[in-house]
């Protein structure tokens, strides 16, 4: 048996590796790359493997740094089986219907500069929205909980990850030919946090000859939970009590879905004034009717706080999901407070600029980050205290009111990693992926304080034999 790392390694994008056993590639994640512009091109259309080799894909979830290079995948000569959850599946449909609409806009773009230049070599999108119904066709899915054999002598268990709607971690149970024992290997995906408002518990691993777990968050630790609501609900409050709007930036899939969640209950207990909601982003307000449609894997705080109250926790009096782009130009014209949740979840493209450019210089607003933000995106400058930014081009002064909030990550910080390994009862190998440098590093020195010597942090190409 033998892992092959092609993605993820000393970074946070671009997940896939590759699984060698009885003859048989299984690829773990194909993930888009995400990163500098010329980086993006090379890293997504070179896999470093051949396509066709691969037998099948096992996806842990639909968030595009894991799925998003598969319609490429199928271009580039795959035509097995892609197995993963049912809502995984419901997901991808938008999520890499999304991704295709933005490669074909961009391609498109370049291209127009391109021939402005009087150059020929015009560029093709990554892949287009053929390519991604072709991938759908392509999709199995698996229940949780339901071992099924995928090829002789492989055995695959999709378990809860915990971490968004549809994600999964993988259990295979495989019967080595080239030395005959019997092997247990475990791909965490990305693994999620204990007590989120939304999403299940991830399922707790009791062995492992191998488990080769993400370390997104290996060196940080997230804000309490128990503290996230009464810090949301502050945030609110005050706004409102300026008579200003509040901003918040939001990942499409998961976070959106999860303030919604936590803004509902906060009305219901009264702690907050009801006051209208805007999900104000077209992938959002799709995704969030998938959440709709797999409500029984939501988790039980769901069914305690709206569920048994037949309340549908996504769609509620205050609540507005808005498509157009009319409607969403017309919330500016609204001088009541408000709250608007919109995409990009790092303030980069997207609605959000339209609604910030018309409130930041304002000091009764608020913007509220509640995602990660990276290096030299705006929402980064915002956070690091910026007195003016640009947006479109144009500058702005920093007057509305600029918080942050980490507690809603998805990803298990050092400590949820550091006690989800130590339950793992019989524990072999670690294999540390999806982290950069210092997370896996520092991840690896208290895994080693804590006994676990058999660490690795394998490199791009690097190839383990177990
Ligand atoms: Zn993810």
């Amino acid at each position: 048996m033998q892992l092959e790392f092609r993605g993820a390694n000393g970074e946070v994008t671009g997940s896939r590796h590759l699984l060698h056993v009885n003859g048989m590639t299984l690829l773990m994640d194909c993930g888009m790359y995400q990163g500098r512009r010329d980086e993006e091109r090379e890293k997504n259309n070179n896999f470093g493997f051949k396509a066709e080799d691969v037998d099948a894909v096992l996806l842990s979830h639909a968030h595009i740094d894991h799925s998003g290079n598969l319609p490429n995948l199928l271009k580039q000569g795959f035509n097995g089986p892609i197995y993963c959850t049912k809502a995984t599946k419901d997901l991808l449909e938008y999520m890499l219907g999304d991704s295709a609409h933005i490669q074909e806009r961009e391609a498109e773009w370049l291209n127009k500069r391109k021939k402005k230049r009087g150059e020929e070599d015009l560029i093709q999108p990554l892949y287009t929205q053929e390519d991604v119904l072709e991938t759908l066709k392509l999709l199995q899915v698996l229940d949780y909980d339901s071992c099924i054999e995928i090829f002789p002598g492989i055995k695959a268990c999709y378990r809860e990850a915990g971490h968004i709607l549809g994600s999964a971690l993988i259990e295979l149970y495989v019967q080595d030919k080239s030395d005959g024992r019997s092997k247990k290997f475990v791909f965490s995906g990305d693994l999620g946090r204990p007590n989120m408002p939304l999403i299940r518990d991830p399922y707790q691993v009791k062995e492992a000859d191998v488990l080769m777990i993400e370390s997104t968050y290996g060196n940080r630790l997230h804000e309490s939970l128990l503290e996230a609501e009464d810090k949301l609900a502050k945030v609110i409050n005050d706004t409102v009590a300026r008579g200003g709007r509040l901003l918040i930036p939001a990942f499409s899939l998961g976070r959106t879905q999860e303030l919604v969640v936590s803004i509902h209950k906060l009305m219901n207990e009264e702690k907050i004034v009801h006051l209208p909601i805007y999900v104000d982003s077209p992938l959002s307000v799709n995704l969030t009717q998938v959440f709709q449609k797999h409500l029984d894997i939501l988790d039980e705080a769901v069914q305690k706080n709206f569920l048994d109250k037949d309340q549908d926790p996504f769609g509620f009096e205050c609540v507005s999901y808005v498509r157009s782009v009319e409607e969403s130009k017309a919330l500016n014209d609204i001088k009541t407070p408000m709250i608007i949740i919109s995409s990009s979840g790092m303030v980069e493209h997207g609605r959000i600029l339209h609604h910030l450019r018309n409130a930041i210089e304002d000091h009764r607003n608020s913007l509220l980050i509640v995602g990660y933000q990276a290096k030299n995106t705006l929402g980064r400058k915002l956070i690091e205290g910026f007195k003016e930014v640009k947006i479109f081009g144009e500058p702005h002064m920093v007057k509305m009111e600029i918080h942050v909030m980490n507690a809603y990550s998805a990803h298990a910080d050092r400590s949820d990693l550091l006690n989800y390994i130590s339950k793992v009862e019989r524990l072999g190998k670690i294999v540390l992926v999806h982290g950069e440098e210092e997370s896996s590093q520092d991840l690896k020195l208290a895994l080693h304080a804590n006994g676990f010597e058999d660490v690795v942090i394998p490199d791009f190409g690097d190839r383990l034999d177990f």
